[in-house]
This record gives C-alpha cells, structure tokens and sequence, in this order.
C-alpha cells in the first residue's frame, strides 16, 4: 500500500532562497501542466501569496535522502542543495527510512517547506474475521462503537466553533492580512481534524485487530443525507471529516489485515438492536433509544453502532458464501 510521509524541511534563508527561485522557474518552464491545462490554470489564478502552494515533484535523481543526518540534498536552479535539514514524527521518520519509494513532492505553505514522500509498507494478509465491530458516526460523538466506546467530539467541536467567531470577525475585514489569517486558520482546523481522526481510527482498528474482528462502518453515501438537515456550512464540515475519518480507518485496517465492510445505515438509528423493531419514537431524544416493542434501552449511538455490527456480520456472510 502507498502511503504519504510529511517531513518539514528547515532550509537556512539562503537555502530557501534558491528554493523559492526553483518553484518559480519550474512554474514559468511549464513543469505545473502545459499553458492551459487544468493544473496550471488553478494555479495561475491564485493570487501571487497563494501561489506558493504549486507542489514541485522530485524523482531520485534530483533529491537524495540522508536519514541518519536527517538531511536531503535537492537540484535546484542554482545547482545542487545540499544538506537540507528536515524534521518529522518518530513514527514517520521511521516509514521515510524503511519504505520510501518514488517521487516527493516540495510544497511551500505560509512560509514554511514541506516534502510529501510516498512510502510503500506492505499489507498484512486479510485475517478471517470472527464477528464485528460496528461504527456509528455522529456529530456529538465523533464514532460509537459496538462494544460501547464513544469519541466524543467535544474538544474538536470547540475548536470549530472558536475557529468560526474569528472568522465571522475576520471576514467583515475584507484586507489582505485578514484574508491570509483565515486561510491558515482554515488550515489548522483541517490539520487538527486530521489529527482527531487519525486517534480515533487507530484506536478503533488497533480494538478490532486485538479481538480478531472486522469493522463494519456505515456506506458514507447515508451520512450526507443524514446531515443535509443541518446548516450548509456544517455539512460540508462534517461530511468532510466523516469521509476523512472512514478513509483512516480503511488504510489502517488494510495495514493490519483486518477486514472491512460497507453496510446501508438505514434506520439503524430507529431500528431496536435487540428485536429489530423500526419506529420513530424508539428515540424519545437524542442520546436515548428505547425500543417501544420489547423495552430494550441502550445509548442511541451504541445502539445504531451495533446495528451497523449485526448488518456487516450478515452482508460479510452473504458476500464470502461461496
Ligand atoms: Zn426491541
């Protein structure tokens, strides 16, 4: 599986120079696209201090790794660069080591230098799975799992929501340096999301691969209807972020051999886990479900989640008959 490794380049002034010179020259030497073609023309259109966003792909014959240094030498305009500092999480420094295969990408972003590497690890052999964990994504808890574990989105919704009072404030700014603050802001936010998921994903698959079970989540097709009843801009938000969180738990389960499967979450918020009743008001509130046939209650997001269990196990068993 291809996997992308951030590692932050520390360039001196000088080195960042040269560079600077190199993603200009590439843009005017047509390396982003030919003149009018798709990449260049985005690219093009951006204002100049967005620009700087055009990434540069290096094969190895133009940049070389230096691990043990924690350096890369890079080609540009001005000739070779060498001895370019570069930074990164333990874990993804270890990856960059072992596995990295092909090109990276230079990318600058608010002033600051980023290669992307691709790295290839290889799959674990999809294990058998005996029974599964059902995921249930919401918005007050982020992901319920079958088993009762609840991510609650508590300190991702605050951060949201702190983020949005400053960009309401910002907004009314129509200048320049209101503009790029809430660019980078909109960056952050996206980058701490990111981070919540990740958590999230590798506790949820870490949990199925311990116990030798696969991960039912729900078809994401279902979870842009469902919050088609809030307000756009959380549902651009939100529908971002489920799909971002479902792909996490997708590789990492690929990773570590643990099976998925896609089920219809239909109803699976009405439906009693336990005797499969449907009715509406088996949900007296939000966080509650009370079945009105057999009395079974459990936590609303604990009962859909083992909804999502109970269909995965079926359409798994349906789907390998053969
Ligand atoms: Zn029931």
């Amino acid at each position: 599986m291809k996997l992308v490794v951030q590692v932050k380049l520390l360039p001196t002034s000088q080195q960042a120079a040269a560079l600077e010179a190199t993603l200009d020259a590439n843009l005017a030497a047509g390396n982003l696209g030919k003149p009018g073609s798709p990449r260049r023309v985005k690219i093009e259109a951006q204002p100049i201090s967005f620009r700087s966003l055009a990434a540069q792909p290096y094969d190895d014959r133009c940049l070389s790794w230096q691990h043990d240094a924690r350096t890369v030498s890079i080609w540009t305009t001005a000739g070779r660069l060498k001895g370019v500092a570069f930074t990164g999480s333990a874990q993804q420094l270890a990856l960059l080591a072992v596995h990295r295969r092909g090109e990276s990408d230079l990318i600058c972003r608010d002033g600051m230098w980023f290669l992307y590497a691709t790295v290839e690890v290889a799959d674990q052999p999809l294990s058998q799975p005996d029974g599964f964990v059902g995921v249930d994504l919401g918005i007050a808890n982020i992901a319920t799992t079958s088993d009762g574990a609840r991510h609650c989105g508590k300190g991702l919704n605050a951060v949201r929501h702190r983020h949005r009072r400053l960009c309401r404030r910002l907004q009314t700014k129509q200048t320049k340096s209101a503009k790029r603050l809430l660019k980078r802001r909109r960056r952050s936010e996206a980058r701490f999301a990111a981070n919540v998921n990740h958590i999230i994903a590798k506790s949820i698959v870490t949990e199925a691969e311990r116990t030798g079970r696969g991960i039912a989540l729900e078809d994401l097709q279902g979870i842009r209807e469902r919050v088609r009843l809030r307000t756009p801009q959380r549902v651009t938000l939100h529908s971002w972020s489920f799909h971002q969180l479902g792909a996490f738990i997708a590789y990492k389960a690929v990773r570590a051999g643990v099976a998925v499967i896609l089920v219809d979450a239909a109803y699976t918020s009405q439906q009693c886990s336990h005797c499969g009743h449907v009715d509406k008001r088996n949900r007296p509130d939000q966080a509650t479900f009370s079945c009105t046939s057999c009395g079974f209650a459990e936590h609303a997001d604990v009962n859909a989640a083992r909804n999502i269990a109970s269909r995965g196990e079926t359409g798994w068993a349906v789907s390998h008959a053969a």
